[in-house]
């Protein structure tokens, strides 16, 4: 997208958005569309603005494609932007995976976008720079090429809603996502709610780490990690720490039910989500999305 018509959709989300914007005002841009159009990073100094699913990044720095143990995987998608806390945590969580699991490389999914901010499909967070999805398939013995990055089929973990599949999950899986929540810079760990029951039933009397892997569904390919702001970050909202406990828990039998998955219902049916608009997120964003 043409600077100058990035500009002119921003203006005019700004208009639509004021209480002086005439009746006839153009429809305000969904802020996904103003991001998911930037293609290079704002060249401010780094910094996370505002919380994990209403937030955009300042200064964002791209993974390197290929490390000695991760490859980086959608290169079209050009997701693979973080926070350079969050390039620094998979640099790290890389080598470790393989010196202490064996892991023999990491396969790196969606991160944010140059500058964060909402994404035109998927993914309610990953705006910040601090989110990152990582395969549950380790990383074959050769460099992928770019073709083979975007049509490799990632495998599922998951028999049904509440049991993993024994045939492809094993024991390094655990190991792995127990490695990731090792860090004190992660802040939550997010994994399929029958990941969660197994890693319950595996942990064994070290169960302490299991408080940040939290049952989300939509994780049956990947886990996703997310790090805490930086110390001392004036611009990035923190999330609360999850329950105390291990999660093993009367909160992961709900997650287990069919409840998270009963139909809407029909006599009071949730309202569609308002489009998030550049006005809803942090004032600054506005200067992210325009920096050079
Ligand atoms: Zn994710």
């Amino acid at each position: 997208m043409k600077a100058s018509r990035l500009a002119a959709l921003i203006a005019a989300s700004w208009l639509a958005a004021s209480a002086l914007a005439p009746a006839h005002a153009e429809q305000p841009v969904p802020a996904k569309q103003l991001f998911g159009a930037v293609k290079a990073p704002a060249k401010l100094p780094p910094a996370p603005v505002g919380f994990y699913a209403k937030g955009c990044l300042a200064g964002g720095i791209q993974l390197p494609n290929d490390g000695t143990y991760w490859q980086s995987m959608r290169l079209s998608r050009n997701r693979h932007w973080g926070h350079p806390r969050l390039i620094a945590f998979l640099e790290t969580f890389a080598q470790d995976a393989h010196d202490k699991v064996g892991w023999p490389g990491l396969l790196v999914g969606d991160m944010s976008q140059p500058r964060g901010g909402p994404m035109l499909t998927g993914h309610a967070s990953h705006q910040i720079g601090l989110d990152a999805d990582i395969w549950l398939d380790p990383a074959p013995n050769h460099r992928l090429t770019a073709e083979e990055r975007e049509t490799l089929s990632a495998t599922s973990v998951i028999a049904s809603r509440s049991e993993i599949n024994p045939n492809i999950w094993s024991e390094d899986h655990a190991r792995l996502i127990k490695l990731a929540a090792s860090y004190s810079q992660v802040q939550r760990i997010f994994v399929h709610p029958a990941i969660k029951k197994a890693l319950c039933d595996w942990a064994g009397r070290d169960r302490a780490w299991l408080n940040k892997v939290r049952p989300m569904y939509g994780h049956n390919y990947h886990f996703h990690v997310r790090l805490r702001c930086p110390e001392g970050s004036t611009t990035c909202k923190d999330q609360a720490p999850p329950p105390p406990g291990d999660g093993c828990d009367e909160s992961l039998a709900w997650w287990l039910s069919d409840k998270p998955y009963a139909p809407p219902d029909k006599k009071h049916p949730p309202k569609p989500p308002k489009p998030v608009l550049l006005a809803d997120l942090p004032k600054s964003c506005a200067a992210v999305l325009t920096a050079p």
